[in-house]
């Protein structure tokens, strides 16, 4: 069963290896959706596009940069002809304390993780406007939930509670246009995000937290936005959809 036979998407944040972008690129093309990557290297987006097939298109875009995702948006159009599904997916992380925090890093932090939503957004929901049809995924996290814990700091906390924001808003405001808006808010999932980042003895740590024993993988948080890409959840707006193991019981 092929569930986006058709479609085609625009994920940002979607060149890394290990990431849950590419994770969801790889489903979706199984899927039978045509995908355009975004990242901030367009040599790395490309490939990343490659590897997956020749019918998939990679392009360069900082997502907080308004002009860069104009020009992706009007790239995708010509290729691909319309834009069904936006996975606004990038995100970056610092494990800074609160008084560690000076201005640049808050602004940075704020501005990819939500600023870059807004961004992309703005540059394909006219698009999906007139089409009257449209699936937005936006990606939050587990620490806008428990005000942090896992390993963002408080700046990428209050980014990720601000996508909760965003996106309602988004879904209450676009529902009319057709197009449905809704966000995952996933717990540790191992990628390169948290390489580096947590000791051994805090992954463990986390794990024992975890009803379900491990940690997350990309893979895991693919399914989800397939299911929000997807017409199974041409009811669904406005929703938050956990994907972390049970952390939250
Ligand atoms: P990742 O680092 O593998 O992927 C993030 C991607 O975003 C990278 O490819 C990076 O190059 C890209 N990116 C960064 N800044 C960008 C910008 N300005 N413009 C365009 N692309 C940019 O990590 P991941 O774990 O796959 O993260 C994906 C998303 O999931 C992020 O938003 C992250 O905050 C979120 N998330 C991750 C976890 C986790 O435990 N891994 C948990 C909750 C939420």
């Amino acid at each position: 069963l092929k569930l986006l036979d058709g479609r085609t998407a625009v994920i940002s944040g979607a060149a890394s290896p290990r990431g849950i972008g590419l994770a969801t690129a790889r489903l979706f093309a199984r899927h039978g959706a045509r995908v355009a990557i975004l990242d901030l290297d367009e040599t790395a987006a490309r490939a990343a596009a490659a590897g997956i097939g020749e019918a998939h298109l990679g392009i360069g875009c900082d997502v907080t940069d308004q002009a860069a995702c104009d020009r992706a948006a009007g790239a995708v159009l010509a290729a691909f002809g319309k834009i069904d599904i936006l996975i606004n997916n990038a995100g970056i992380t610092q494990p800074l304390k609160f008084g560690e925090i000076g201005p640049d890093d808050w602004q940075r932090v704020i501005d990819v993780n939500l600023k870059g939503i807004f961004c992309l957004s703005r540059s394909i929901v006219p698009h999906m406007r007139k089409r009257r049809s449209g699936a937005i995924a936006c990606m939050s996290s587990v620490s806008a939930q428990r005000g942090g814990g896992v390993f963002g700091g408080p700046h990428y906390t209050a980014a990720k509670a601000g996508v909760l924001g965003l996106a309602k808003a988004m879904a209450r405001e676009l529902g009319p246009d057709g197009i449905r808006v809704n966000c995952v808010t996933p717990g540790l999932i191992d990628t390169d995000i948290t390489q580096g980042k947590l000791s051994d003895e805090m992954k463990q740590k986390i794990i024992e937290g975890i009803p379900l024993g491990r940690l997350g993988s990309a893979e895991d948080v693919a399914g989800i936005y397939l299911f929000l890409a997807s017409d199974l959840s041409a009811y669904v707006t406005g929703a938050v959809i956990d994907v972390n193991g049970g952390m939250l019981i």
